[in-house]
């Protein structure tokens, strides 16, 4: 489900991979490659070109290191903090590497931060056998479960180290970059403690993966948590951001493009959610594996390459419709089987 075309895309340009974009007196959009599907991020420089605060800092690749290096020689940019939305590598992963190379002040959520420093602590070869069970319970066949063990580790790959310290910043705080002051606004969900930024002036949102344009961010139960419910928290996020911020607006998303509509892709994205939460009740008249939901949840296939997500993507789901009380789940030959109460 798509609400783009209700969606208002005022900026006409989009900045190339590895260059910058001034949409404002002390607002300039950069973007860097990702080595995925989704293939770029939106990083954000509030303030002039002698002391700026850089928002997220894109994956730590060697082709980022390079553009980076590159686009601060050309444009002469001092990069004075570093304020980190949330926790996955294109976001923090270069974070680490700005304040070893610019001395920089690092910001960022502290539950956030601190999930961030314990996945970049997990090697290769070092998977927990909770982990592994987990998967199992899940209905993850062999060669799914090899992927899994094979990849272990690749979190902490494409991270910078993480600063041994950060300054904690938590919603309702109240900073000031630039010319602006900005409020903190929180979400959960996608991470634990994700962090937007808030324009005082009601102009501006720095919307990190909290609200996307055009994708439903991703909402995922992992072994480390299994009964966790983040699909509750996201959509009771969506309707507290809806609460605090305007229609007027405009979000600057850290995938695609900058958009006026708040208040409508947060609606499209509660609704796409419970109309999920609905078709998987009605599949689950008939007990169903988790891994046999897929076809009622996503428009696309799944393969290989996706197939952890989307399981992360259903677990989260299925939690929250068990805790709604909706279904029930029963452990059958070692695989939890889902029905409709
Ligand atoms: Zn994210
Ligand atoms: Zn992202």
């Amino acid at each position: 489900m798509s609400t783009d075309t209700r969606l208002n895309f005022p900026i006409e340009d989009i900045p190339k991979n590895g260059e910058s974009l001034k949409i404002a007196d002390g607002l300039t959009w950069v973007r860097m490659p990702l080595p995925m599907s989704l293939n770029h991020i939106n990083l954000w420089l509030i303030g002039e070109n002698h002391d700026q605060t850089l928002v997220d800092t894109g994956m730590h690749l060697p082709e980022v290191v390079e553009k980076w290096t590159a686009l601060i020689n050309k444009e002469n940019y001092s990069i004075k903090r570093v304020f980190i939305t949330h926790m996955h590598p294109d976001h923090v992963g270069m974070g680490g590497w700005f304040v070893d190379q610019h001395n920089c002040e690092f910001m960022m959520s502290r539950t956030d931060y601190l999930q961030c420093r314990v996945l970049s602590a997990d090697k290769t070869g070092n998977v927990p056998q909770v982990a592994i069970d987990f998967y199992k319970k899940a209905g993850m066949k062999e060669e799914a479960l090899e992927r899994y063990v094979s990849r272990f580790g690749f979190f902490g790959s494409i991270i910078y180290p993480l600063p041994s310290s950060y300054q904690r910043v938590k919603g309702g705080d109240i900073l000031n970059f630039g010319e602006r002051e900005w409020k903190v606004l929180e979400g959960s969900g996608h991470t634990m403690e994700h962090l937007c930024l808030y324009s005082l002036d009601e102009e501006y949102l720095i919307s990190g993966d909290q609200i996307l344009p055009t994708i439903s961010s991703h909402v995922g139960v992992f072994p480390t948590e299994p009964e966790a419910n983040p699909l509750e928290d996201w959509i009771n996020s969506c309707k507290r951001l809806k609460s605090q911020v305007n229609e007027e607006v405009l979000v600057l998303p850290a995938h695609g493009r900058p958009f006026i509509g708040a208040h409508k892709r947060l609606d499209a994205l509660i609704n796409l959610h419970e109309a999920n939460l609905e078709s998987l009740h009605d599949l689950l008249k008939e007990p169903r594996k988790a891994t046999e939901t897929f076809s009622v949840l996503f428009n696309r296939e799944i393969d290989e390459n996706n197939f952890l997500m989307a399981l992360g993507e259903s677990l989260a789901h299925l939690n929250c419709l068990e805790q709604r009380g909706a279904i029930s789940k029963d452990l059958i030959d070692g695989v939890y089987h889902y029905e409709a109460n």
